[in-house]
């Protein structure tokens, strides 16, 4: 029986504003490498960033930062990154939620709901509430100090639910992160492909996939009354 469900946030409720790192990577080669495609620098630092692995925890700002700043070097860029990771946290905290976001979530009224994201608490809070979104629980990467794909995020969110994994549908656009995360505590999935990807045959299996969060109440009631 399904009693609850739980959210990612970026790329599922919000818009990700992919476009808006391109734009400071853009304004960092204007302003020091002309010669140097952004494309280029955005590559090396989403490669840093993804690859980043810490002994402590590390919240995104700390991580954004440390990241663009070891692009930058590899660049022979010698700047400071501060300032460029200031106007990209400005740009996202004008982050819109999808258009149909409001409207399926008040279709799915009793039905009790956390966001659980891999993202600062002050910063999403405030997109959240910009965006006039309001959940029973909001369980980020920093308040738990894990990152999805990790179990902790995931149990921290049941636990605020007081359900069971079997009991909360966990609805996300990565299939590392939301998947393969979710899935392994037992949680039901739905993987929301806004981008059309093709699955590869070892990627993480979602049990259900949805182009968008439109079919979602329809796919939730299905699911709790045992369809
Ligand atoms: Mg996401």
């Amino acid at each position: 029986m399904i009693r609850a469900v739980t959210f990612d946030a970026f790329g599922t409720l919000i818009d990700t504003g992919r476009d808006v790192l391109i734009h400071v990577a853009r304004a960092v080669c204007q302003d020091h490498r002309p010669g140097l495609a952004p494309e280029t620098l955005l590559e090396t630092w989403d490669r840093y960033f993804f690859g980043a692995q810490y002994d402590e925890f590390q919240n995104l700002a700390t991580t954004t930062e440390d990241s663009l700043e070891k692009a930058m070097a590899d660049h022979r860029i010698d700047a400071e990154p501060g300032p460029y990771v200031e106007m990209l946290e400005r740009m996202w905290s004008h982050a819109q939620a999808y258009p149909e976001t409001a409207r399926v979530l008040a279709r799915m009224d009793g039905l009790p709901r956390a966001v659980v994201s891999n993202a600062d608490d002050a910063f999403l809070k405030d997109i959240l509430r910009k965006n006039g979104l309001a959940f029973d629980h909001v369980v980020t990467s920093e308040g738990v100090r894990a990152y999805k794909p990790r179990a902790r995020i995931f149990e921290v969110a049941l636990d605020r639910l007081g359900a069971e994994p079997g009991e909360v549908v966990h609805v996300g656009d990565s299939l590392t992160a939301d998947v393969e995360g979710a899935s392994r505590l037992g949680m039901p999935t739905v993987w929301v492909n806004r981008g059309r990807l093709v699955r590869g045959a070892s990627d993480p299996r979602p049990d259900h996939e949805i182009p968008d969060l439109t079919p979602l109440p329809a796919l939730l009631d299905g699911l709790r009354r045992g369809a």
